[in-house]
């Protein structure tokens, strides 16, 4: 979304991945766009969210327009399930001005979840992942983005408060600018250069069941476990929040949990075919607010990363906030909360 951004606005780009670009975490994710329970998180999460998930709908149009691609961002709303800080919830819809219900659940879900005192957020919108990923990249090549994949960046070569070159197994890259966007890994790839950066891998484990038809519309969320209803009949269930470092794999006993959970608010899906299980790292910050921001010695070297649970959410706005900061014109919002710790 970075790139976009950047080749919006007119510059040169080109992404060095260490595989196949799209693959990780936002591969990996369910494609919601709003925090799950927004009350419980600091204002910039929630300033950039906000700002992310008004800009989606145009994007969509846009990628699909030119693309031929869908991404899928579908107005299927949110219905928070009890238990949650009802006062705290409403405080925040307050301050944000954000829609927000009080309503049975059984008008949003017939006979799936019944007499349940629920939130509904009806702005939220989903978008399919796989989808957007597709659609991006193939707006980029449009565009003439350069796409290196299996390109791990070694290190950056800095003199003087510049990097000059990129290092790869594919060779070093000449740079005039170059932006971090490695998601788990950026505190890695940095090393010495991330100076007081705290980015770290948080493991979320995904359930996929497919129906043979779509069962229920809204996204729902209880007791910390979310599904997420394609229009094809697919639902997504998740997820773990795990510290297991950089290991990817899956477990038996998050598979075991999350299938526990599913089956107990939904008991059709104990009888619907579970299609996948799969597990992506997110990059993990303090408050899950991300560093989007120059280096502070090194005068062409920038980071957008460290968007933890809501990067999908976040990213057109983050993309923005960063292209704003590389090109010094005025930021579309106070980039304060997102500088880069030294
Ligand atoms: C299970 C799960 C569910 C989620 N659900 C949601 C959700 O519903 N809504 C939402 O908004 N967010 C969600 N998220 C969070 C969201 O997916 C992330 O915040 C976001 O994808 C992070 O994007 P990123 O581009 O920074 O990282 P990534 O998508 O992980 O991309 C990082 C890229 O950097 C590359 N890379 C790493 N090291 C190097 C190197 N040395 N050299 C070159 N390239 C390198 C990787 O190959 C990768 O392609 C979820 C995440 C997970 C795991």
């Amino acid at each position: 979304m970075t790139a976009v951004e950047l080749r919006r606005r007119g510059l040169s780009v080109t992404i060095l991945d260490r595989g196949e670009p799209g693959r990780e975490a936002s591969w990996a994710g369910g494609g919601i766009l709003s925090p799950l329970l927004p009350w419980d998180y600091p204002d910039p999460v929630n300033v950039l969210a906000l700002a992310g998930m008004e800009r989606y709908p145009r994007l969509a149009e846009e990628l699909l327009a030119e693309t031929g691609i869908d991404p899928e961002l579908r107005p299927s709303g949110m219905l928070v399930l009890p238990s949650f800080d009802q006062p705290r919830a409403e405080a925040w819809r307050e301050r944000f001005d954000f829609a927000m219900d009080k309503c049975l659940s059984r008008d949003k879900l017939s006979e799936l979840a019944q007499d349940m005192e629920s939130l509904w957020l009806p702005q939220v919108n989903q978008v399919r992942n796989p989808r957007l990923l597709h659609a991006l990249r193939r707006w980029l090549e449009q565009k003439g983005v350069g796409i290196v994949a299996a390109a791990p960046v070694e290190r950056l070569e800095a003199t003087h408060g510049r990097v000059d070159a990129v290092v790869t197994p594919q060779g070093n890259f000449a740079v005039a600018n170059v932006i971090v966007t490695a998601g788990a890994w950026s505190r890695e790839l940095l090393g010495k250069q991330a100076l007081g950066l705290n980015i770290w891998p948080v493991r979320g484990q995904m359930l996929l069941f497919k129906a043979s038809q779509p069962r229920f519309s809204p996204v729902l969320i209880k007791n910390g476990i979310y599904f997420v209803p394609r229009d094809d009949g697919h639902i997504l269930v998740g997820s773990t929040l795990e510290e297991a470092g950089f290991d990817k794999s899956t477990t038996q006993e998050a598979r075991d949990h999350l299938y526990r959970e599913a089956a107990s608010l939904l008991p059709f899906l104990a009888a619907t075919p579970l299609v996948r299980h799969w597990a992506g790292l997110r990059p993990g910050s303090p408050g899950n607010i991300p560093t989007i921001d120059r280096h502070p010695q090194i005068s062409n070297l920038y980071l957008n990363s460290g968007h933890f649970r809501y990067g999908v959410t976040m990213a057109p706005a983050s993309a923005q906030l960063l292209a704003d900061l590389l090109l010094g014109t005025p930021p579309s919002l106070d980039p304060t909360p997102y500088r880069w710790p030294n």
